[in-house]
């Protein structure tokens, strides 16, 4: 009997890794082998005369190289959005303004071949997840954010909001188009400006943003996108002209944001790391939460902060979603990112791979157990197979840190105090999700998660219209909707 199930399992399995290939193609994507830094409206050689490579993860070749913007380059662009700010922007009246947000978002709908594409190449994410969720939300954020630029007198009734002058932004590379979406387009519409900078691994997405924002015909200097690593970053953090910094990335860097910007005007919001607990009780659609699950954690190669990385089952059905999350493990395909039957692209670096297969070896050494499915990996590029961790303590460090990959680390509970007590026992508090047929049961615990985001029933669903942001070591302020706002504006 067992011997049979496992054939037509295995069967099943194979059938799903053998569909015939299905690539996207490259031919949409125009990446040019170099690019220079985008200030004033222009793309102009760094004063620091060098650039860096910029790689394809998945086989690790060079696309193409990127300027390296050193303090004098930051100090440039700080100037150029001042100018814009000053003599142009915070003078235009709002329904103007809103009109150059909403030629970028149409002409973003219109390319999202295009840069879906480039998103996948350059970061390593699959294409489905690039072209049916990066991009079209990354246009949404536009089309959202220009409909609020001739209507901040509603959304701050009685009240009157002022642009705070040029923001400073630095984004991570696990949703380049999006990030800079969700930066960009708030900060447009409350009247500032800005100087965006990308991260070092997945800059293209946002250097072909300004490609569309030329074409938009944005006044020069209302957006500056400069590229380079941890030390551009700081030095625009650091640059005395600026009035606002957005940054998403790691709690370790955020805390070192706080500390510069401490005893300054700037104002920060934060989007910080994530631990996220998806909690299945007893009584939940046991397939759909397993599908939810796999969605929360493996799709995007973990590569998300409200990852659902932890996973709290019932006893009761502990051993059955073990069982059907196993199961589903084994159809996941792993490989080429462009490929559109693909369901868990590259890791993004390979210092990000090391990271990761690191806390492999301490799940190990913390005395849990490892599953990983049996997929083979590509030879060439960096991936990591799909890994679940039982046997897991609450201390465990594979509970309590972001590992930033497709690894879930997997608790049983009994009671709703004692799963609470447990989901909230870490340092972040950025997202949760919870599987119930009970809507009681929903109120009751998303009343006492201490996450920004708890999702009901589903996982990892993005509107512009709704906030997000953090609790405790997961940061401050709220991004999107109308809070996404409020972190742009004075209000007197
Ligand atoms: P992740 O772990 O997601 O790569 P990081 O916090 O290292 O997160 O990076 C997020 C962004 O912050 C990137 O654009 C990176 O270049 C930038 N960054 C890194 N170090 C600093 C720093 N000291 N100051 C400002 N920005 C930084």
């Amino acid at each position: 009997m067992a011997t049979r199930k496992s054939n037509t399992l295995k069967l099943k399995f194979d059938s799903a890794r053998n569909l015939s290939p299905a690539p996207e193609s490259k031919s949409a994507a125009k990446i040019e082998p170099r690019y220079d830094l985008f200030i004033n409206g222009k793309f102009e050689k760094p004063l620091s005369k060098k650039y860096f490579s910029t790689i394809n993860p998945a086989t690790e070749e060079k696309l193409s190289e990127v300027a390296d913007a050193n303090a004098a380059d930051v100090n440039k662009a700080v100037v150029a959005a001042r100018t814009a700010y000053d003599k142009v922007w915070k003078k235009m009246p709002a329904k103007e303004r809103a009109k150059y947000i909403y030629r970028i978002a149409r002409i973003m709908q219109e390319r999202a071949r295009e840069f879906a594409v480039v998103e996948t190449l350059d970061g390593g994410k699959p294409i489905r997840e690039s072209r049916d969720f990066d991009i079209p939300t990354a246009a949404n954020h536009f089309f959202y954010y220009a409909g609020w630029a001739d209507k901040l007198e509603y959304a701050f009734p009685n009240r009157t909001a002022k642009p705070l002058g040029v923001a400073g932004q630095i984004i991570p590379w696990n949703f380049p188009l999006l990030m800079a979406a969700w930066k960009i387009a708030p900060a447009l519409a409350t009247g500032n400006t800005v100087v965006l900078k990308p991260a070092e691994t997945t800059p293209l997405t946002a250097l072909k943003l300004a490609e569309i924002i030329q074409e938009a015909d944005l006044p020069p200097g209302v957006v500056n996108i400069i590229t380079g690593a941890g030390a551009t970053g700081a030095a625009l953090v650091n640059h005395p002209d600026i009035n606002k910094i957005a940054f998403t990335g790691s709690t370790a860097v955020g805390k070192m944001i706080q500390h510069a910007i401490a005893g300054t005007n700037k104002k920060a919001t934060l989007e910080l790391g994530g631990k996220a607990a998806n909690i299945i009780f007893d009584d939940a659609p046991l397939d759909q939460a397993v599908e939810g699950v796999i969605n929360g954690i493996f799709f995007n190669q973990g590569h998300v902060c409200c990852a659902g990385s932890r996973l709290y089952v019932q006893e009761s059905v502990f051993k059955e979603v073990i069982r059907k999350l196993k199961d589903r493990m084994e159809t996941l395909i792993v490989g080429d990112p462009l490929d559109k039957n693909t369901d868990i692209g590259a890791i993004n670096s390979r210092q990000q791979l090391d990271i990761i297969n690191n806390y492999l070896k301490i799940g190990k050494q913390e005395g849990a157990e490892m599953y990983q499915s049996s997929c083979n990996l590509p030879r060439k590029g960096f991936f990591c197979k799909p890994t679940i961790f039982t046997n897991v303590a609450q201390s465990n460090r594979i509970a309590q840190e972001e590992i930033f990959g497709p690894v879930l680390a997997i608790q049983s509970f009994r009671t709703d105090d004692e799963v609470i007590e447990k989901a909230n026992n870490t340092p972040f508090g950025l997202s949760a999700g919870i599987w119930t047929d009970k809507g009681s049961k929903i109120f009751n615990l998303s009343s006492k998660m201490r996450a920004g985001v708890v999702w009901a029933n589903s996982f990892n669903k993005f509107d512009p219209s709704s906030p997000f942001g953090g609790y405790k070591e997961s940061g401050y302020g709220r991004e999107g909707g109308l809070h996404g706002l409020s972190g742009y504006v004075n209000l007197v």
